[in-house]
């Protein structure tokens, strides 16, 4: 790799596989240092398994439900975000229910303050990807090299390019192929990291359930883990329609992987009627599978890059397994690229 240049009329250039927010994190710490950097996402919609659904009139966080701050990398980004309003504290009643009972989860020993982003949790993707040079709707397929430096192929045979460095975030079981040609001690530490999937169901309801709580961890049932009213989230919901998000235990969704979304759908409602305790018919209802939810990560250190190459990792399969995780791998790999190319000054 070399040393980046501003003022040079070929500056290094670097190339971010993957718009979730580890990757776009570590894509917009290095444009902010100046590095030129160009993204390719497979996805129309940005920030992966942090996004906003959108359902006719209706949108939902079908993915993650909230984040954590407890780490001091992210407190500048989080006074940021705080101060322009991207991100909000959500002041929900969350409550766990356990065999025998329920209790608040702002009592528990870790509770903590619980943030979404502004008006859905796709937002802060959004944020993080203002101004970057971003390529939706482009998977890829291979990294490959010659003697001009790296190049992205996509799915449908477009090659991109060249770069001085390619960093994927994206699940680990894209990265390992995508790594293993060029870097199979990097992708060897990527096939150690597993994947569990999540079926989440999105509910409209003619009305409130009468219980007092506006999310539930669900310990004490076979199909649902989670239960969040979506619209007591800030900034959701503006016309007042009542939105419900369902999350499904691992166990459930995995032995369910192919099952068709009506079926989910409906015994998913079944299971949150039984839980609020009263007949539940929905306005509108519709299934979402996460085939890659939820990272068992393998144990990494926070990314990974290999100076020698310019290729790297990030994701919260690298570090821990939320958005904390992701926002902190991303800025990790960043600063490993920088002090790479600093190194070579
Ligand atoms: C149902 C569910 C509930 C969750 N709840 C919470 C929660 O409440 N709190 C919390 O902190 N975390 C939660 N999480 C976890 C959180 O969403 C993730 O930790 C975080 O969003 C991971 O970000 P990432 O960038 O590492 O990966 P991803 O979000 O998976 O991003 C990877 C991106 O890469 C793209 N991609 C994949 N392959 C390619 C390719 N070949 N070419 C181009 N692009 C590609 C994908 O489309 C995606 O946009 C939840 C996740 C799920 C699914």
């Amino acid at each position: 790799m070399t040393a980046p240049d501003p003022t040079a009329a070929d500056p290094p250039r670097i190339a971010v596989v993957g718009a979730g927010l580890a990757g776009l994190m570590c894509a917009r710490t290095l444009a902010d240092q100046g590095l030129v950097v160009r993204v390719f996402e497979r996805s129309r919609g940005l920030g992966g398994r942090c996004g906003t659904r959108r359902d006719g009139p209706w949108a939902f966080d079908h993915g993650a439900q909230y984040f954590t701050s407890r780490d001091p990398r992210l407190a500048a980004s989080m006074d940021d975000w705080r101060a322009r309003g991207v991100v909000a504290r959500w002041e929900g009643t969350v409550i766990i229910r356990e065999r025998g009972g329920a209790r608040s989860a702002s009592t528990e020993p870790s509770a903590t303050d619980r943030w979404v982003a502004v008006p859905g949790m796709g937002a802060l993707a959004h944020d993080l990807a203002r101004d970057l040079d971003v390529q939706r709707t482009t998977e890829i397929a291979a990294i490959v090299r010659d003697a001009g430096g790296w190049r992205v192929v996509a799915q449908d045979g477009g090659t991109h390019g060249r770069f001085d460095a390619v960093l994927v975030a994206i699940p680990p079981a894209q990265a390992h192929a995508l790594l293993a040609p060029h870097a199979p001690a990097l992708a060897q530490s990527a096939a150690a990291a597993v994947m569990r999937p999540t079926w989440a169901t999105m509910l409209v309801l003619p009305s409130r359930p009468a219980v007092a709580w506006d999310a539930a961890f669900v310990n004490d049932d076979a199909i649902l883990s989670w239960i969040c009213r979506d619209c007591s989230k800030p900034g959701r919901a503006p016309d007042g329609a009542e939105t419900w998000v369902l999350h499904a235990t691992h166990a459930w969704s995995a032995a369910r992987l192919d099952a068709d979304r009506e079926t989910i759908a409906a015994a998913m409602t079944t299971a949150f009627a039984a839980v609020v305790g009263e007949t539940v018919a929905p306005i509108h209802a519709a299934a979402h599978r996460w085939g890659y939810a939820a990272a068992d990560p393998g144990g990494l250190d926070a990314s990974l890059f290999d100076p020698s190459l310019g290729l790297g990792a990030a994701g919260d399969w690298c570090s821990s397994a939320r958005i904390e995780g992701a926002l902190v791998s991303g800025m990790d790999l960043a600063q490993r690229v920088r002090m790479s190319l600093v190194a070579t000054l």
